[in-house]
């Protein structure tokens, strides 16, 4: 009888562990273009998740009803037109979607630095090139679990002072886009985490200064830069609202804000599309993602023909 008994409490357990089954309202906003997300369906529940691969790396499958969504991430520089995901169900051989990506022009940015932080020493190069290693590595983790939650609360109160995407010069050179979102606070405000989710890494970095990187689940990664103090220890457990850090001014920045990342697949995404609704209520101009060109937020509707 025992035997029984623990069996029927596990079950329910179990069954919540498979798969994020999301409300409607908690899937991310579509934005189809360089920097969004596509939402395409790759499958019908109660079949089990397909794994889906993009561009070399697997892809978060969620459920919302009885449809499987893969929740694509799509880097800045990925040109636009066609692209596929590779679908593989079960054991059985692998078959490809096609979907569309369009185009989006981000704002430009010219920014004044001190030279010496534009063009660094020898030493701090290569201090930069094995951060970079790092980050890199901690961006590609895809851990099984499904995320908890893929609706987003805001890291931290502030005005947000530099959208994403905008198009970087430094001292008149073109650099990397902008591959987050600022929130600017006086230092010391906390920074707490918008979701669930596991301390993947914790250091202080060149560019990025003291830093904070925490995985959601199956390669949905959020990265908080510029901190004065770092609050958790890598591998802890931190619920959506518990406190990571606090707002700080280290590593190359002109003022204290918080840079805000939000990665799918590697690919480095405008974190406004991941705001909750209640969050969106709010309607300021700096939440509209920028990937949908600053439109108040609004999503397409998935079509899903599997
Ligand atoms: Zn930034």
């Amino acid at each position: 009888m025992r035997h029984l008994y623990f069996l029927i409490a596990l079950a329910p357990g179990l069954a919540l562990a498979a798969a994020v089954s999301a409300p409607q309202g908690d899937l991310p906003l579509t934005a189809p273009v360089p920097g969004g997300i596509a939402i395409v369906c790759v499958g019908r529940a109660p079949g089990p998740a397909p794994q889906v691969v993009f561009d070399g790396q697997r892809v978060l499958v969620a459920r919302v009803g009885d449809v499987w969504h893969a929740v694509v991430g799509l880097r800045l520089a990925l040109r636009p037109g066609a692209h596929e995901l590779s679908v593989l169900d079960g054991e059985t051989s692998a078959r490809t979607i096609r979907f569309e990506v369009g185009t989006r022009d981000y704002e430009t940015q010219h920014l004044v630095l001190d030279p010496r932080q534009v063009e660094p020493s020898p030493r701090n190069l290569r201090r930069i090139a094995r951060e970079q290693e790092s980050l890199k590595r901690a961006f590609s983790t895809f851990s099984d679990a499904a995320p908890e939650s893929l609706g987003f609360d805001l890291p931290s109160e502030g005005r947000v002072s530099s959208s994403f995407g905008l198009r970087r010069f430094l001292n008149n050179e073109p650099r990397q886009p902008h591959s987050g979102l600022d929130i600017a606070a006086p230092a010391g405000t906390p920074i707490t985490a918008p979701a669930p989710a596991y301390v993947l890494e914790t250091g202080d970095y060149f560019f990025n200064g003291r830093t904070v990187v925490l995985d959601h689940g199956q390669g949905m990664i959020t990265m908080y830069n510029h901190l004065s103090q770092v609050d958790v220890a890598k591998g802890a457990r931190v619920a959506r609202g518990e406190r990571i850090g606090a707002v700080g001014q280290t590593g190359r920045v002109t003022g204290p804000h918080l840079h805000w990342s939000v990665s799918l697949n590697n690919a480095r995404v405008d974190p406004a599309l991941f705001l909750s609704s209640d969050v969106r209520k709010q309607d300021a101009a700096g939440l509209r993602p920028a990937a949908l060109g600053g439109a108040p937020a609004e999503s397409a509707p998935v079509r899903c023909s599997e």
